[in-house]
């Protein structure tokens, strides 16, 4: 089944500074961000997660979210694969490494920063 993966599109509006688990302190310039990941099981829960305000701070991108004014504008869903769908995304890579711990295919980050 391919029909799992999904991008977030998601508003900074302004630069922030926060710690993200492992990688520490990172900056992200303010702008619209695309990030990609993938649910094989528990799809809907997965997207309802990232749109809640409460919750355990587990993925890079809990971090980021959670951050003040940081919201999700947009859940695309699509069947491409998660790491090609993330390469065929324009965007420079604000903190390398971001959401790309399972990362096989040497994506450098699963988030994309487009303006
Ligand atoms: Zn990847």
């Amino acid at each position: 089944m391919n029909d799992c993966t999904y991008q977030l599109l998601i508003d900074v509006p302004r630069t922030l500074r926060i710690a993200v688990g492992a990688l520490g302190v990172c900056e992200f310039p303010a702008g619209r961000y695309v990030y990609t990941g993938s649910a094989r099981r528990n799809f809907e829960a997965r997207i309802a997660r990232h749109r809640a305000q409460k919750k355990r701070l587990h993925w890079h991108i809990d971090y980021l979210l959670a951050a003040p004014g940081v919201r999700i504008t947009e859940v695309v869903r699509s069947t491409v694969a998660e790491c090609l769908l993330n390469r065929a995304t324009a965007g420079a890579i604000p903190v390398p490494g971001f959401g790309a711990s399972d990362c096989c295919a040497g994506c450098g980050s699963h988030l994309k920063r487009q303006a």
